[in-house]
């Protein structure tokens, strides 16, 4: 039976919503707790955007290190063989890619207003997928944008010629949120059959549906044959209304009374890391999770109503789908009442050391703690709020690849 993978594109759509962003080392730790819960993917940047370089890089780096694996980095570009080109001169490491270009005949019209046809669209994808393979590109994927607005049989069209010239998976995007889990359902089945490609299914919230939708475009392809790559974005922040959460598209897939146990994951997840990783998103895009954000929100698991806080109290299972456990709550949160010392922007070695000692990092000499605490200044610089703990011990572990994620000289 196909298989259910999660493909994360925080790192790309996520970033791009308006009023938003992350800095290079915190997209480098959600990469880090993406592979922690064991997604296969992490859509981790734009390759021809000059400031994404060094963080790209970098992160490649920790792939070869091994620090992130088995997940998978992958680039975003436009499906032209000149972003291709760029891409791959700037980072030759590159492995992993998805050639996005639209294919509805709004954008098509809209946006390229007569300079491009129906033609022109598949002509220049088949180029970039077969000059990414050239450059040595592992695995390419290829992005229908506003595929849910694309007559299905050109959609069918584009993605045989996708795979006629190499692709390995056809992104269906629902740009818009504009299908229903009834029409995705029969479009990506349809596709799976005919195309005969994995399908990525990537949808918005824009009708409320994003969660929804994916499930039921995963469920289309597995039905009509094919293994289904999800994609998703932790606390659903997207474009917008935003994408499918993360985190609720598990629960969905493996909690629903038509999905759980009938689908399979193709992807070891340990759920036990989305507590972690929910409220890491929150505090670097500084966007509160909502109180009834499903598994991690504050009222998740909260019972008040007599008869409700009854039914739970004697047994959990009258009053809840799952346990908090599973999610990785119910751990006791540290918080600070008392003296607080920090480590920031203009920290000195005395207080920075402290703040390292108590979470049992020495330093071989005094040179090398100025140099880390020079690397925590800067980072602070960058992300404008203190760093978490996981961020003081990547940077103390990894000096010189955090180095590396906070140069961000403009390039020529
Ligand atoms: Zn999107």
């Amino acid at each position: 039976m196909p298989k259910i993978h999660f493909i994360d594109v925080t790192n790309r759509d996520g970033v791009q919503t308006a009023k938003l962003g992350l800095s290079k080392l915190e997209k480098t730790l959600l990469n880090m707790y993406l592979n922690e819960l064991g997604v296969f993917q992490s859509e981790f940047g734009f390759p021809t955007t000059k400031h994404e370089t060094n963080y790209i890089s970098a992160n490649l780096e920790l792939a070869r290190l091994g620090v992130l694996a088995p997940i998978r980095l992958e680039g975003w570009i436009r499906a032209i063989v000149a972003d291709v080109e760029t891409a791959f001169k700037r980072l030759p490491d590159l492995k992993h890619l998805n050639l996005s270009i639209s294919t509805s005949d709004q954008m098509i019209n809209g946006k390229f207003e007569g300079r491009k046809d129906h033609f022109d669209i598949v002509s220049d994808m088949t180029a970039a997928v077969e000059a990414a393979r050239q450059h040595g590109a592992e695995s390419i994927g290829v992005n229908a944008e506003d595929a849910s607005r694309t007559k299905l049989e050109y959609l069918i069209e584009f993605g045989r010629a996708a795979r006629e010239a190499g692709a390995d998976r056809l992104r269906y995007c629902d740009t818009l949120g504009y299908d229903d889990p009834f029409t995705i359902y029969d479009a990506i089945k349809a596709l799976a059959q005919k195309v005969e490609l994995p399908i990525e299914v990537h949808c918005h919230g824009d009708l409320g549906m994003a969660v929804a939708n994916s499930v039921a475009g995963a469920k289309g392809a597995v039905d009509g044959g094919q293994d289904a790559y999800i994609n998703t974005t932790v606390n659903g922040i997207g474009e917008r209304a935003g994408n499918a959460d993360l985190v609720a598209t598990i629960l969905a897939l493996t909690k629903s009374k038509g999905l759980a146990g009938k689908y399979e994951l193709g992807d070891n997840i340990d759920l036990s890391r989305a507590w972690k990783i929910a409220k890491f998103a929150s505090y670097a895009f500084d966007v509160p999770i909502p109180i009834n954000q499903p598994g991690v929100g504050d009222n998740a698991f909260a019972h008040e109503s007599g008869i409700h806080a009854d039914g739970v109290l004697k047994d959990p299972q009258n009053y809840e789908l799952y346990g908090f456990r599973e999610l990785g709550r119910g751990v006791p949160e540290i918080v600070e009442t008392g003296r607080e010392i920090g480590a920031g922007e203009y920290s000195g070695i005395s207080g920075f050391s402290h703040v390292m000692g108590k979470m049992a990092v020495s330093f071989a000499s005094k040179q090398e703690a100025n140099e880390i605490l020079e690397l925590v200044r800067y980072a602070t610089v960058e992300s404008h709020k203190p760093l978490i703990e996981d961020q003081l011990l990547f940077i103390a572990k990894y000096p010189k690849i955090a180095k590396k994620l906070l140069t961000l000289t403009p390039l020529e």
